[in-house]
């Protein structure tokens, strides 16, 4: 889409988010660098982006005059958060601008459509099969052999909905543990490591990515991601392929996150895409030009995408429930640079901030 076509988000406008959570806040405080208001809509009353933000809405993602006055409220509506129900992102398309199109929303909620997606562009996933019920299931586990991952096709993240099944006689369990939800049968794959990337496409059509980084998962949550990663140019150049293209193919307004797995044999294999701001961009905001945040606010208005140039080397590490209470020790820790949500109760496994240690670029390394 044209400039012409597609109006620039200025500087004083109103940026609705939909989502309350550590991606909005992060979000809000970046737009807020460039003089934007943010407008966050969340259906719960303590969410940790509303104390950042100029206006929040309290109320349920499917409340039509709750929805209504929001878009009525803001000059565009993004999400920070993608099991937003589409149809409610179509009905605010109907009255403001949305970006991410809820289409692309739409693709990234559904295991199948993701994996079709992924397949139209070329793009190799592990092996797949719809599964509706359990005859499909052990069809499908005859198919691709064990161990395999079934998950739930909607509403997973962070390892939620999902189970492996490691011997044919567990697929009755395995079904079980889906309650009835359509479902996807998923090859392991063994990797040898998992990579994301992360890519910004402006509606006037720029696309810029960061460099591909490496994440390692403690009980399906991300717990490190180092930047960059150790990987070769050839399969660094390969992974960021694939974000732009997906991007373009999108017609993407905004970011997307795409995590993959590189295979011993150094294929890239795509898990899953998120298009909104991602916990494996956080390290951005201490070691990059410009971080993902005002990269994702850049994108949505419309302005000209930020040089996502690289400055150092950085470690991100999540901090789960009551690891928090390590914040002293990481603020004397020169090289660490803390950030916190605000969340009140360190819940276990909740998200309650992170640490990136930056260190020098490596002598030799590839620009
Ligand atoms: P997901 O919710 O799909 O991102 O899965 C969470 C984590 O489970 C991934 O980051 C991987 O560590 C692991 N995982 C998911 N799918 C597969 C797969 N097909 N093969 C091997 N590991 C997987």
């Amino acid at each position: 889409m044209s400039i012409e076509t597609s109006p620039v988000i200025a500087p004083g406008s109103t940026i609705g988010i939909l989502g309350g959570g550590q991606l909005g806040r992060m979000t809000a405080l970046a737009a807020a660098r460039l003089g934007y208001r943010c407008h966050i809509y969340c259906p719960e009353a303590d969410a940790p982006a509303f104390a950042v933000a100029a206006a929040h809405t309290v109320a349920p993602y499917d409340d039509p005059e709750a929805l209504d006055a929001f878009a009525k409220a803001v000059d565009v509506v993004t999400f920070e958060f993608e099991n937003i129900p589409a149809a409610s992102a179509e009905r605010l398309a109907g009255k403001t601008l949305v970006r991410p199109s809820w289409k692309v929303l739409d693709t990234a909620q559904d295991r199948v459509s993701e994996k079709k997606f992924f397949a139209g562009i070329g793009a190799a996933t592990a092996p797949w099969r719809e599964v509706n019920d359990l005859v499909a299931l052990e069809n499908a586990i005859a198919d691709l052999g064990v161990p395999c991952i079934l998950k739930t096709r909607r509403f997973g993240y962070d390892g939620k909905g999902q189970v492996r099944i490691d011997r044919a006689a567990q697929a009755a369990e395995a079904w079980e543990a889906m309650k009835g939800a359509p479902a996807i049968l998923e090859g392991f794959v063994a990797f040898s490591r998992e990579i994301s990337v992360i890519v910004a496409r402006s509606p006037r059509g720029e696309v810029n990515t960061f460099d591909v980084v490496e994440n390692v998962h403690v009980d399906h949550i991300l717990d490190t991601t180092r930047a960059p990663a150790q990987i070769t140019q050839d399969q660094a150049e390969r992974a960021a392929a694939i974000a732009h293209h997906a991007a373009v193919a999108l017609d993407l307004e905004g970011l997307l996150a795409i995590e993959m797995f590189v295979d011993h044999e150094g294929k890239i294999l795509v898990n899953e895409m998120a298009p909104r701001p991602h916990n494996s961009g956080h390290w951005t905001m201490d070691a990059c030009i410009t971080d993902q945040f005002e990269q994702f606010v850049r994108a949505v208005c419309n302005l000209r995408l930020g040089s996502t140039e690289r400055h150092c080397n950085a470690e991100m590490k999540n901090l789960l429930g009551r690891s928090i209470e390590q914040w002293a020790e990481i603020l004397s820790d020169p090289k660490a640079k803390l950030h916190l949500y605000g969340k009140l109760e360190a819940r276990d496994g909740r998200k309650m901030g992170h640490v990136t240690r930056v260190f020098p670029r490596w002598k030799n390394e590839p620009k």
